[in-house]
């Protein structure tokens, strides 16, 4: 069945160009947003994702959950954090969740929140919500969007090909996780 074939038609291209037939999830905040920034953002309402840290015995962060995106998504073949736009009247902490379930099979049960971080852009803003492991968690590509979810040991996150905004934010990212965890 062609995706044109829909009553509710993707924004003109999508997190690019969605297989037919895959398997994803739509909210009204599904959108591309023109930003004054001078590019384009996805989620019309904002977007969220989960940074997921595994600690060892003494707190420290070891290995965190990475998506590694498909290669027809939006920037796409990069790995970053499961995540996605928010739908109405969502909460980032709960977004990120609902996108992390979706898209990586991790379980909003077994993982505990420890903050959020938010990237302010003109029209647009991305909030990376950090949590913990609580119970164990094995991530897999649950949809279409992931070629592959792991956990990826914390020093071999910067050796990866990332979403450039991932990459620009890890560094504080992992400063915040390793402070959080004391
Ligand atoms: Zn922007």
């Amino acid at each position: 069945m062609p995706a044109e074939d829909a009553g509710t038609v993707l924004p003109a291209s999508g997190p690019a160009g969605i297989p037919p037939g895959a398997a994803h999830h739509r909210t009204a905040g599904d959108g591309w947003v023109q930003c004054a920034c001078g590019r384009r953002h996805w989620g019309r309402l904002g977007a969220a994702g989960l940074l997921l840290a595994r600690r060892d015995a003494a707190g420290e962060p070891v290995a965190v959950v990475l998506q590694h995106r498909a290669p027809w998504s939006d920037q796409g073949g990069t790995w970053g954090v499961p995540g996605g736009a928010l739908a109405p009247e969502e909460a980032p902490e709960d977004g990120a969740l609902r996108e992390a379930a979706e898209e990586a099979g991790i379980d909003p049960g077994h993982v505990r929140v420890l903050g959020t971080v938010e990237l302010v852009h003109p029209d647009w803003s991305y909030t990376t919500v950090l949590a913990d492991e609580h119970e164990p968690v094995t991530p897999s590509a649950t949809d279409a969007e992931s070629v592959e979810v792991r956990w990826v040991p914390v020093g071999d996150v910067v050796a990866l090909p990332l979403l450039p905004a991932f990459a620009d934010a890890w560094p504080d990212l992992l400063d915040r996780l390793r402070r959080s965890g004391r």
